[in-house]
């Protein structure tokens, strides 16, 4: 008999100001485990960035189309960042959750806390930081693909998302974990080590599944 523990599937966030590795980890768990994960893509109304794979990196709508499906009920969160709208679309997420993969999310911190407030028990949030803002700066102009104005932009989104991610401290469960990205590898098997422990909380098995490892004959 084929003996395996089944389990709620778990909604795994990522957040994280934009270079703080964020992606990099998405795409290598989903690499290492693609039997186990799948990424949610979310929609956006920004234009795609040169490497962007329509339909895989995200869902781009223009700003018309994006609203007019909003409005149609379609989107399970959205929010608007650097000026461009970014939102979850209720079909990706029943989908994905009809996959009976856990399932991988990038998305903002506002986003993050719906996600929590809806599937509290089977939400984790990992907040990704890297060590100074200097690093943060020197990260996002090496990539040198946004102007000088939108990099401004992306600085005062992440001091706004530090603000949000203090602000909650102490006062609640809704951020699971705060990882400092100093070395990519490194720090990449803290995040998988916090994605195998969590696959493993008793509290999200199902009780018949386990009952199948707990046998003792005498
Ligand atoms: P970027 O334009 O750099 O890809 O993303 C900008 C910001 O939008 C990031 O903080 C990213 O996590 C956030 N974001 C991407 N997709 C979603 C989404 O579906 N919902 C929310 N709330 N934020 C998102």
């Amino acid at each position: 008999m084929n003996r395996e523990l089944t389990r709620k599937g778990i909604l795994f966030v990522l957040m994280g100001p934009t270079g703080s590795g964020k992606s990099t980890f998405c795409e290598r768990l989903i690499a290492e485990f693609p039997e186990e994960l799948s990424y949610s893509t979310s929609a956006t109304s920004r234009p795609p960035r040169p490497k962007e794979i329509p339909g895989k990196s995200y869902h781009f709508l223009s700003r018309e189309e994006f609203i007019a499906r909003r409005e149609q009920g379609e989107f399970f969160e959205w929010e608007e960042t650097h000026g461009n709208l970014y939102g979850t679309l209720q079909a990706t997420l029943i989908n994905g959750i009809q996959t009976g993969k856990d399932l991988l999310f990038q998305i903002d911190i506002r986003g993050a806390l719906n996600f929590k407030r809806h599937f509290s028990e089977n939400t984790v949030t990992i907040f990704i930081v890297p060590p100074s803002f200097k690093d943060l700066q020197e990260r996002l102009n090496r990539r040198g693909t946004v102007c000088e104005a939108e990099l401004q932009r992306r600085f005062t989104t992440a001091q706004s998302e530090y603000e949000a991610l203090l602000r909650l401290h102490g006062k609640s469960n809704a951020i699971d974990y705060l990882v400092v990205n100093e070395k990519l590898d490194t720090t990449y098997d803290e995040v998988r080590a916090i994605v195998m422990a969590e696959r493993a909380r008793y509290h999200r098995m199902d009780k018949q599944s386990v009952e199948q490892f707990c046998e003792v004959k005498v």
